[in-house]
């Protein structure tokens, strides 16, 4: 799985039907609205444990 940067794992969530926020912002104040896959619950050792990315990713090319 190559390395993907941070506004390539928004592009990919916010594209992405399955994104499901992990929850872990809870109340803070700062980037609550960011939407990536860092902030999936499905992403797991920067993978997404769906499958996702990839498919997402070449659609996004
Ligand atoms: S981690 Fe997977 S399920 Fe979550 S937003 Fe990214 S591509 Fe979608």
């Amino acid at each position: 799985m190559e390395n993907l940067d941070m506004s390539q794992l928004k592009s990919i969530a916010s594209r992405c039907s399955e994104y499901s926020p992990n929850g872990l912002q809870l109340t803070s104040s700062t980037n609550s609205n960011d939407v990536a896959c860092t902030n999936c619950e499905h992403y797991e050792n920067s993978k997404c444990s769906l499958g996702l990315i990839d498919q997402i990713l070449t659609n996004l090319r």
